[in-house]
């Protein structure tokens, strides 16, 4: 039975943006070939790879998560992803525009991350552009990405 979200996408697409898929060799932020957005999403849909299928949208999956968090709105999507690691339980992780001028250090963005980073054994990580940051309770650092 498909799952039912509490939420539709309907022209958002920005997923197709904003996340890289090794399997494409399609970098972060940049428009996948195969996604015509606002014009029925992916072309391949059927067959589209591994990553595309597993992936889920925060903001389509939690209704109590904001609107203000509407992908296309925010300019940002929010992936939560559980993780078997020595420290966390989960990374909550936020792919961000690169044209966009950094809407996640402001409210209410900020907040909201800064509430999700107060959650035991979770990970708050940005990506935008070539940059990684991540965000804990009344900070923020700057990463090198591995
Ligand atoms: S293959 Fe389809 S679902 Fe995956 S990024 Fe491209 S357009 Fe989106």
């Amino acid at each position: 039975m498909a799952e039912t979200l509490p939420r539709a996408c309907g022209a958002c697409s920005l997923c197709c943006k904003l996340l890289p898929i090794a399997a494409l060799d399609k970098p972060h932020d940049r428009w996948c070939v195969h996604c015509r957005p606002g014009a029925g999403g992916c072309t391949i849909y059927e067959t589209r790879p591994e990553p595309c299928r597993s992936f889920s949208c925060h903001w389509l999956a939690d209704a109590s998560f904001g609107e203000h968090w509407f992908p296309q709105k925010a300019k940002m999507l929010v992936q939560v992803v559980t993780v078997q690691d020595a420290n966390y339980d989960q990374f909550v992780d936020v792919h961000v525009e690169r044209a966009a001028a950094d809407p996640w250090r402001r409210e209410p963005y900020i907040g909201d991350l800064e509430r999700l980073a107060a959650y035991p054994r979770t990970l708050v990580r940005i990506f935008r552009g070539d940059r990684t940051f991540i965000v804990r309770p009344g900070e923020t650092l700057e990463v090198k990405r591995a």
